[in-house]
């Protein structure tokens, strides 16, 4: 008796065990359920019904986690179809910190080029599945210092619908945008040679014709870029790019979700990945991902550019193309993109944990 009673205790604690450890998932796991057309979701164009699948595995996650989640609906015209609408949606969860203050974590998870034969692995599913770790790891923490939202984009490759209509919504309800300490976005953050960390730009964006609160503050960069040395060591941590024509060291251009964030005067950082030392079509400006003769008609390594600049159709290029495809980068790049996921989880969850030992105002 006593050993059938301690046999059936040690079963449910098996059982408990188990099944905490069975529902946990890593970031690669996130990523192969939303990016793989086989055993997970693939391509989720904005407005389809992939899409809205995608919306829905995100918000399953985030409620598993025991997080508080909100779906924010919304609808935008569809291009050339009068009175058309496409519907599309944001996904918000937060974790409450001991300060009303919130740092917002984004990453857009719709996708395009889908006829190209895009899966949208790397734009974004990479972006999405370390956002998803990220609130992983800390859901799990007694405490954290600020409030953490976790928001997932809907509709961003149309012209970043969801993180507009977003900043919208919060821009009507006094207050809210200034509990808004900085944000994070996260867009192709791995399959590209080398990790970067962005500000917005010094020059501000059009911001739909009113710039005025526009931030191009860079110290939520720097904090990133200086957990990432912390966590990382100097040699394997987020690198600020060189200046090129139009975009001085380190800012970024309006083409992802942390525009409508930097233009109601929130201070962002922006991580990605590509390689800034290509010569690429239009020359250093970071367009071309990687060097990987894999990604070019031919690619020349003495001059890190493409054999015959005429002819080249690829460029080197991971994102909107046939070469976003998950198991086609991991034959490519072997654990690159896995170790660059556990990077950008590693160097998150630090900075989130302990934001202050970072931040310098
Ligand atoms: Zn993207």
């Amino acid at each position: 008796m006593r050993n059938k009673l301690s046999n059936a205790i040690c079963a449910t604690l098996l059982m408990a065990s188990f099944s905490t450890a069975a529902q946990s998932k890593d970031v690669l796991t996130f990523l192969r359920d939303v990016v793989s057309p086989e055993t997970g979701i693939g391509a989720r164009e904005a407005g389809t019904e992939q899409e809205q699948q995608t919306a829905d595995y995100v918000k399953a996650q985030f409620t598993r986690m025991g997080l508080d989640v909100e779906v924010h609906d919304f609808k935008h015209p569809i291009l050339k179809e009068k009175d058309k609408f496409l519907l599309s949606r944001n996904i918000i969860a937060e974790k409450k910190g001991k300060s009303e203050k919130v740092l917002v974590l984004g990453a857009h998870f719709d996708s395009t080029g889908s006829k190209r034969g895009s899966h949208g692995a790397m734009d974004n599913g990479a972006g999405l599945s370390v956002l998803l770790a990220v609130a992983e790891q800390l859901s799990k923490l007694d405490s954290l210092p600020y409030t953490v939202r976790f928001v997932a984009f809907g509709a961003e490759e149309i012209g970043k619908v969801g993180s507009r209509q977003y900043l919208t919504m919060l821009n009507d309800k006094p207050g809210e945008i200034e509990r808004l300490k900085g944000m994070i976005n996260l867009d192709t953050v791995a399959g590209g040679d080398k990790l970067y960390v962005h500000s917005a730009h010094t020059t501000p964006y059009k911001c739909g014709g009113d710039n005025s609160r526009y931030s191009s503050e860079t110290w939520m960069r720097q904090a990133v870029l200086s957990a990432s040395q912390k966590t990382l060591g100097m040699e394997q941590a987020h690198q600020i790019h060189p200046p090129f024509p139009g975009y001085p060291e380190g800012v970024t251009g309006e083409w992802s979700d942390h525009e409508p964030f930097a233009c109601y005067g929130v201070p962002i950082a922006y991580i990605e990945t590509t390689n800034f030392a290509i010569n690429g079509k239009h020359g250093f400006d970071g367009y071309s991902q990687s060097t990987d003769p894999g990604l070019w008609d031919c690619f020349d390594k003495e001059n890190v550019t493409a054999c015959d600049r005429e002819k080249e159709k690829k460029w080197g290029m991971i994102w909107h193309s046939g070469s976003d495809q998950l198991e086609l980068l991991m034959g490519l790049f072997g654990d690159r993109v896995t170790d660059q996921l556990n990077a950008n989880v590693k160097v998150l969850v630090s900075f989130f944990s302990e934001p202050d030992k970072f931040i310098k105002q």
